[in-house]
């Protein structure tokens, strides 16, 4: 097997993304994870994970305050690019952060497929959660048709190329793989094939980013379970994950969280 190409090591970071999902007694569960957290402690991992949740943004609010004095990091699952304006129903990065989140999804390929957002309209999101202070966590990945086709390579560098702003850092970037066939379906690529994606997702960012590139972190997302995540996580260059129906229920979030190496 090929060593990683990164030394230092990296923190990981397991973010869920709650999606449309959740009224206000769903805060319970994000109580539970900030209950359990401190009895992890560093579990498997050398280096312990961030944990994230990216709820509706109807909950940041009282999610922050839920969470506060808690490690808990928490992201919107969207923003506009721009920073406030006649944009109705829209929310902008600034507004996510005043609402308590530290990071902002774009890209997610739901947004992609029913919004029509393309690798410009992301990498103008991703700009503009840099220019709120926020992390951008930008999502890339295949379709079926595009793996079959043998073109999961090639669509994953294209929107690399075109959705990361040039001035990404690894402060506050975040790479998503997740490739679309296997988001809610219970599927995932085999190890080997996941391997593949991070191995040239990292070499595209240091040949773009140098050192930079080398620490930003690379999240594997795509039916990550709590039977499946000790071994997704420990693959080389996979740096955490992004989880969307497990990281519902606090029990299995936190199983996951566990498995984090
Ligand atoms: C996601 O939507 O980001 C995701 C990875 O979903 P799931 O874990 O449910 O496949």
């Amino acid at each position: 097997m090929t060593p990683p190409m990164t030394t230092t090591p990296i923190r990981p970071l397991v973010a869920g993304n709650w999606k449309m999902n959740g009224l206000a007694a769903a805060l319970a569960e994000a109580a539970a994870v900030r209950d359990a957290l401190p009895a992890l402690g560093a579990g498997n991992s050398d280096v312990p994970p961030d944990v994230m949740i990216c709820p509706p943004a109807t909950l940041l609010a009282q999610m922050a305050y839920a969470t506060r004095g808690s490690p808990i990091l928490l992201g919107a699952q969207d923003c506009h690019w721009a920073a406030s304006g006649a944009h109705t129903g829209d929310i902008s990065a600034e507004m996510a952060k005043d609402a308590g989140a530290s990071a902002v999804i774009v890209g997610h390929s739901e947004r992609r497929a029913d919004h029509g957002e393309l690798d410009r309209v992301v990498r103008a999101k991703a700009e503009a959660a840099h220019r709120a202070g926020l992390i951008a966590i930008v999502c890339v990945g295949e379709t079926k048709g595009e793996r079959l086709a043998g073109l999961t390579l090639d669509v994953v560098a294209r929107q690399l190329e075109a959705s990361l702003p040039d001035a990404a850092s690894d402060a506050e970037t975040v790479v998503a793989y997740e490739p679309v066939w296997a988001i809610g379906t219970g599927l995932t690529p085999s190890n080997a094939d996941v391997a593949a994606v991070h191995a040239a997702i990292r070499k595209a960012l240091a040949a773009r980013f140098a050192a930079a590139g080398l620490r930003m972190r690379i999240l594997y997302g795509g039916s990550v379970k709590p039977d499946n995540a000790a071994e997704l996580l420990s693959l080389p260059e996979v740096n955490g994950a992004l989880v969307g129906g497990a990281s519902l229920k606090a029990a299995d979030f936190l199983a996951i969280i566990r498995a984090t190496p």
